[in-house]
């Protein structure tokens, strides 16, 4: 199923972030509706001192000029992690209308990063549900993007 393969190329995406600077490694895929993929970032946040730059963010900023627009209709975006309230926002903004997730806010929670408590879903409900949301596709391998974390 290509939700596995471009999820697969977010893990990867992710393994380029600074793990010893970003501390949380996240990567993201924008794909369109042909199945191509438009953009693939990671996390970079704290090694461009930019709160705006989480995965998402990168991915759909680069996914965006790429094809010369704001919005990116027919498009998925795949991170690794359920997107946070700020990359919801963007991808909403976007009209985007598909989210892919690997693991979720509660496996955040876990291993100890506790910044991002309302859930995509939950935002989304708030705004009469335009997004179609899928979690927990290879939830364990985007887990173990997590397992070294020394704090
Ligand atoms: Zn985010």
């Amino acid at each position: 199923m290509d939700d596995y393969k471009f999820m697969r190329a977010a893990i990867e995406a992710a393994k380029k972030a600074d793990f010893a600077v970003e501390r949380t490694v996240v990567g993201a895929v924008v794909v369109n509706e042909l199945g191509e993929i438009l953009s693939i970032a990671y996390n970079t946040a704290k090694k461009d001192g930019d709160p705006t730059a989480h995965a998402e963010m990168n991915a759909i900023r680069r996914a965006s000029e790429k094809i010369g627009s704001k919005n990116l209709p027919g498009c998925t975006l795949y991170t690794t992690v359920e997107p946070c309230l700020m990359c919801f926002g963007a991808a909403y903004s976007a009209k985007i209308p598909r989210i892919v997730y690997g693991l979720d806010l509660e496996d955040l929670a876990e291993a100890g990063h506790r910044d991002w408590k309302i859930k995509a879903e939950a935002l989304n409900q708030q705004i009469g549900n335009p997004i179609e949301i899928e979690g927990g596709v290879l939830k364990e391998e985007c887990k173990s993007l997590l397992v070294n974390r020394e704090d």
